[in-house]
């Protein structure tokens, strides 16, 4: 039988946790769900895991699997439960989590019997491949005053064949990682200093950060869009009247106090776009309003969450807001659809598949609302000539959505672009707009990201081109490469010439052999190395190597400039 891959993974987790207690009797257990690349199984236990406990463990693992031991469901009260889990601390306040009167489940495997909801695979046979990946230290429910657990990783396929080419994967992944990157290219940092999850933006990064803005601000002028800029931090009465300070409150930091007020910094931008709309009457004949932001908002996140570029504190949304009318939305959905391909392709990004969220049972909003934008949603996916998966009551409780998630050049799945309806929003700043019959109506209101945030999307990006970045995006284009301190001077004036083109270009002026220069420019990614000796300097010309196409051979400056412009306006690599 086929089950979903969570399923499969979760199974495997019990197997872990089921070798822990073989190997390690005294061992405390807490929880082991599945995740997005496989599993993992948090332990209390004072003895370290080392690489050597990972491989025994793997290997009960495997001959619980060879023993097909079958996953067994059953029922218990809350006092049975409590007598089965006296000597684990840890279950027994997840078992407190469990509401009065809810069903109580437990699944036994062999010798091992865990408190859990389930599903599970019908028997440990059924999990075609395993690999424990690794371990790392993590706070029980992610709370650093609560004490230190041991979190164990692996995943598990339904094949081997599955499992190896995630691996490779994997390996691939590692050696882009655009942590490690970042620093070998200096593009960005955190510093202790200025707190966790607070990106420093380096001159190299900075200037891509500049050039993804600049692409899109032009972009969205030239697709219907205007552009606003509001504050960073807003009153406490904005804040109540969204609703943030309720159903938001721990993403939020803590207030300053300004003249007796206490003042938010923003999480999100809405509330000021909206605060713009509403700063006049609205008619009808003026929506749709499509206004765009690169908004920096801040959030609380858990440190043992932070990771690089992918989960910050601090982050610059590409954020939208459209306010329509009934009538336009589905033509605005669409539009925005078809504009966010257009963006995610600029970048690289030609694989994209849309995600449909609809109702959930918590919903504000009236029935048919949904039911007109979860229509328009999929008509929209349709119109663009994608078929999108639909996530059924995966809407968040104000609105449904689409998500993009972008393939990226190693085959993982990123999700970039938001597509995101408010019903709840409207209603609460009672925005309203004169329609036709010169009566108020309720406007219908979307969110929208292309790119998520700018610290997410650049990390994706980096990892995406291994941090051989497309000509229009390198921070360095070109590089000079005098090979002796004789050709310095002429070095300089072609350089000179090729900035005024407009080309980002450097020069090497330390003192080594051309070898080392080369290598040293090749370790930054440069698209273009031109070599200027003896010949070159009396000649005008440069030795042309192309990171993409190899040796071109002697070029002129106009020669240059001409491939150059070409190659920056294909975009892409
Ligand atoms: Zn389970
Ligand atoms: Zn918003």
């Amino acid at each position: 039988m086929d089950y979903p891959i969570e399923t499969l993974r979760h199974s495997a987790a019990h197997l872990l946790a089921s070798a822990v207690k073989q190997l390690f009797p005294e061992a405390k257990f807490d929880i082991g769900p599945a995740t997005e690349q496989g599993f993992y199984y948090d332990f209390d236990l004072e003895h370290r895991f080392t690489a050597e406990d990972l491989k025994a463990l793997e290997k009960a693992m495997k001959k619980l699997i060879g023993r097909k031991i079958p996953f067994e469901r059953f029922e218990v009260s809350r006092d049975e439960a409590k007598k089965l889990l006296a000597d684990q601390p840890y279950k027994l306040e997840r078992l407190a989590d469990i509401e009065e009167g809810a069903t109580i489940s437990f699944y036994k495997s062999g010798d091992f019997t865990d408190l859990c909801r389930g599903p599970h695979v019908g028997n440990s046979g059924e999990i075609g491949a395993v690999k424990l990946t690794a371990v790392a230290g993590s706070y029980f429910r992610g709370d650093e005053k609560n004490p230190m657990l041991q979190r164990i990783y692996g995943t598990a396929f339904a094949t081997e064949e599955e499992l190896q080419n995630y691996l490779r994967q994997m390996e691939e992944a590692a050696k882009r990682d655009h942590r490690k990157l970042g620093v070998e290219l200096d593009l960005f940092g955190f510093s202790d200093q200025v707190g966790p999850g607070l990106v420093l933006w380096h001159p190299r990064g900075a200037l891509i950060r500049h050039l993804i803005e600049t692409y899109w601000k032009e972009e969205h002028y030239r697709n219907g869009y205007e552009l606003l800029y509001t504050p960073h931090i807003g009153q406490s009465t904005l804040w109540e009247t969204s609703g943030h300070l309720n159903f938001y409150h721990d993403g939020m930091y803590a207030p300053m106090q300004i003249d007796e007020k206490d003042y938010y910094v923003k999480p999100m931008n809405c509330p000021f776009h909206i605060e713009v709309y509403q700063s006049r009457l609205r008619s009808y004949r003026e929506l749709p309003m499509r206004w765009a932001e690169l908004g920096t908002v801040y959030r609380y996140e858990k440190s043992g969450s932070l990771h690089g570029l992918m989960r910050v504190r601090g982050f610059t949304q590409d954020d939208a807001h459209i306010i329509c009318t009934p009538e336009s939305i589905e033509d605005e959905i669409c539009e925005v659809l078809r504009f966010s391909l257009h963006i995610n392709r600029a970048f690289g990004f030609t694989d994209i598949k849309p995600y449909l969220s609809t109702r959930p049972e918590k919903a504000v909003g009236e029935p048919e609302r949904w039911e007109k934008a979860t229509a328009s949603l999929a008509k929209a996916v349709e119109k663009c000539g994608l078929k999108c998966e639909v996530d059924e009551g995966g809407g968040a409780f104000y609105g449904p959505k689409i998500d993009l998630k972008i393939k990226d050049a190693i085959g993982r799945e990123w999700q970039t672009t938001t597509i995101q309806f408010d019903f709840n929003l409207p209603e609460r700043f009672d925005m309203t707009y004169v329609g036709e019959d010169g009566q108020r109506h309720r406007p219908y209101m979307v969110h929208r990201a292309l790119l998520g945030s700018l610290e997410r999307f650049f990390g994706i990006l980096v990892e995406h081109y291994a941090g051989a970045f497309p000509l229009w995006l390198a921070p360095e284009q070109a590089r000079l490469l005098p090979v002796t301190e004789n050709q310095l001077e002429a070095a300089k004036a072609l350089r000179a010439e090729l900035l005024k083109e407009g080309f980002r270009v450097g020069i090497e002026t330390q003192s080594a052999g051309l070898g080392a220069k080369i290598r040293a420019a090749r370790q930054m990614r440069i698209p273009y190395l031109l070599v200027v000796g003896e010949r070159e300097a009396a000649n005008r010309t440069m030795s042309v190597r192309s990171r993409r196409d190899g040796e071109l051979g002697e070029l002129s400056v106009g020669e240059i400039v001409e491939r150059m412009r070409k190659e920056v306006a294909e975009k892409t690599i």
